[in-house]
């Protein structure tokens, strides 16, 4: 951040960052890996283990981004790592259907009861545009609801008013997205029925889906208000739409069955990437059969992709999803508990405003006294101490999301040590948030 210099630094880092500059936008492939919002050298990471990371200087963190999702079960788990070794050594890719992709997509049909049917893809976006198409070509309709701070990946008619980087930035959009993509997107404000409400009724027999983010992760974590999904799914039912639950983050990361088996409320379409490839390329959309059924080859509906089911992370996928039993989604809960309870306990300890909000073992911390139920009371955040206190932790050996917009995650490796690294780092990091200034 301008004008602002940090005690530390990492050279090897900052070599690798200017080597990359000069070849890629920015030297990254993924804008918020920038720490455009907070500052400094991005780390440059060589190995991970555990729920431990290792940067190009030789410094280790602990980890509490999990690769914004994936690893729940730490980095290198021996048995997934072993799966996709004995993956690789058959052979990495075959442009033909496998076993892997079958079991793949059985784990999630038998994982969550809406989806009785799924197609695999590589990324969320492309599951998220590939829904949308399919509600489109399924209902005939062509407007979309999206809620604002809600992000369903790049997907050129959903970045009107997303979170992630958006919100990191604060592009409210982005050039290159023209109007006739984003002229169907309706955005709405987030936990809000009546608009929606208010939406169905301008609207009529115009509206093809609704689609949100299971729980809101990319605008920090706010989650739904009780009723807030059953009503949507209520209002897409009575007005011919279909609900498109987005699972990209939420989705056998904090239950079994996703945020789906946590609130039960059967949408008709559902996203997933993330946690289901095993910190590979693999994502998947599925739900109604009937629905499933409008897409090529037995519908209308174009949809494909050269590595769709790709073997090895398809290998890594299953590997990953085998593991993660009650006794894994208790432990990943027990765990988040208790570092939000150590980092709100050191920031009331150093008199520094905020919330700790929660959806299932996913969490963000606002730097604010209110409430927070939507992208514009996330914004209201004082998003300078949150850049303090991330620099507090990342010179102390603790890894977080470099901006305020961001989950933070955790996985089945957090032990008591890394635990402790967290709570060791806690009451510096407070102090510097409590001292920040604008
Ligand atoms: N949907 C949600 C809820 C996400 O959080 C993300 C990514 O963070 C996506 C979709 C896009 O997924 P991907 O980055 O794999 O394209």
């Amino acid at each position: 951040m301008a004008g602002v210099t940090y005690s530390y630094s990492a050279p090897v880092s900052q070599t690798l960052f200017d080597r990359a500059a000069a070849v890629t936008p920015g030297g990254v492939n993924s804008p918020v890996r920038a720490f455009r919002a907070v500052g400094g050298t991005p780390r440059f990471m060589v190995s991970g283990s555990g729920p431990y990371l290792t940067d190009a200087d030789g410094r280790e963190y602990v980890d509490l981004v999990c690769s914004w999702g994936p690893m729940i079960l730490g980095h290198a788990h021996p048995e997934v790592t072993a799966a996709v070794q004995e993956a690789v050594a058959r052979g990495t890719s075959f442009g033909t259907p496998g076993e892997g992709e079958v079991a793949l997509a059985e784990e999630i049909v038998a994982r969550v009861a809406p989806v009785e049917q799924v197609r695999l893809v590589s990324s969320g976006t492309e599951a998220t545009m590939s829904a949308i198409r399919l509600a489109r070509g399924f209902t005939g309709r062509s407007k979309v609801i999206k809620f604002a701070g809600c992000y369903h990946g790049h997907v050129d008619a959903l970045l009107a008013a997303a979170g992630s980087g958006l919100a990191t930035f604060a592009l409210p959009d982005t050039p290159g997205v023209t109007g006739a993509q984003a002229g169907d997107t309706i955005v709405l404000p987030y936990n809000d029925l009546d608009a929606v409400r208010a939406a169905f009724a301008a609207h009529p027999g115009e509206i093809a889906c609704v689609i949100t983010e299971a729980a809101a992760g990319n605008m920090g974590v706010v989650a739904p208000l009780p009723g807030f999904n059953q009503g949507l799914a209520d209002l897409c039912s009575d007005n011919g739409a279909l609900y498109i639950s987005d699972e990209v983050m939420t989705g056998f990361r904090v239950s079994r069955a996703g945020w789906y088996g946590l609130d039960g409320v059967r949408p008709d379409l559902m996203t997933f990437g993330k946690v289901m490839g095993g910190g590979f390329p693999a994502a998947a959309f599925g739900g109604r059969a009937d629905v499933m059924a409008h897409l090529a080859p037995t519908g209308p509906v174009y949809q494909a992709g050269t590595l769709s089911g790709n073997p090895v992370a398809t290998a890594a996928g299953i590997a990953q999803l085998r593991l993660l039993d009650d006794a894994a989604y208790g432990r990943v809960d027990a765990v988040s508990a208790e570092v939000r309870s150590l980092v709100s306990g050191a920031l009331d300890k150093a008199g520094v405003a905020h919330r700790v909000s929660a959806a299932g073992s996913m969490f963000s911390v606002f730097f604010t006294d209110q409430e927070v139920r939507d992208y514009e009371s996330a914004k209201a955040q004082e998003s300078f101490r949150f850049t303090a206190f991330f620099h507090s932790m990342l010179a102390q050996g603790v890894y977080l999301p470099p901006s305020s917009f961001e989950s933070w995650f955790l996985s089945t490796a957090h032990d008591d040590a890394a635990v402790q690294r967290i709570a060791d780092a806690l009451p510096g990091a407070a102090r510097a948030a409590a001292e920040a200034t604008e």
